[in-house]
């Protein structure tokens, strides 16, 4: 009887102790799977500047050689190679928030020939260092203060053909500029000039 009672009590000692290695382990893997996850949200870890940012580069993608006879706009004022994309927003009536692509801090807030309101913040993108040129926006809107966090409202588009675009249309020109100096050319003369900016698509949709 008492070999029996020993013999259960052992049985119960190494249920117990499967159980608990089960329970170890499962917890660890669950562990490892967040960890990827983090990871790989650290990877992809900008928004876009604005909704239906891909679908809206209609006219003018980035490197495109601008002209005023063979501009898509007409009548054109600029020329040069784009130095960034501009996302059309002349069909749309409300008002177009746009956001920080990631966290960073503001260089320049204000008005500027050319593009109306102008906002341009420095990010870090995948460790590399962009100034973020986001430009015609109403520059009443725009936000001021030194640090921004990925997400958050930098101000709204400006209207058509008034002060607040430096009558442009409604749209954003959004860049990522290489150099560590405040530029905020939309255009350059010359075609290798455009190696000190990055194509924001590559940034957002190469994976
Ligand atoms: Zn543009």
């Amino acid at each position: 009887m008492s070999r029996l009672l020993l013999f259960s009590f052992l049985l119960i000692i190494l249920i117990s102790a499967v159980y608990t290695l089960q329970l170890y382990l499962d917890d660890n893997i669950i562990d490892q799977k967040s960890e990827i996850k983090s990871i790989e949200k650290e990877e992809t870890s900008i928004v876009e500047p604005v909704k239906d940012f891909k679908a809206r580069i209609t006219k003018k993608p980035f490197g495109i050689l601008i002209t005023p006879e063979t501009s898509p706009i007409q009548p054109e004022r600029f020329s040069g190679y784009h130095t960034g994309v501009d996302v059309e927003y002349g069909d749309v009536k409300d008002d177009v928030v746009v956001l920080a692509v990631a966290d960073g801090l503001v260089k320049y807030s204000g008005w500027v020939v050319g593009y109306g309101g102008v906002i341009a913040i420095r990010h870090q993108i995948n460790n590399k260092e962009y100034l973020a040129v986001y430009g015609h926006l109403n520059p009443a809107t725009l936000i001021t203060k030194g640090k921004v966090i990925k997400g958050e409202q930098i101000g709204i588009l400006g209207q058509e053909n008034s002060t607040e675009t430096d009558n442009e249309r409604k749209h954003l020109h959004f860049a990522l500029y290489i150099g560590k100096d405040l530029n905020l050319k939309g255009y350059v003369e010359v075609q290798n000039q455009l190696s000190d900016w990055i194509n924001p698509m590559i940034i957002f949709f190469s994976k």
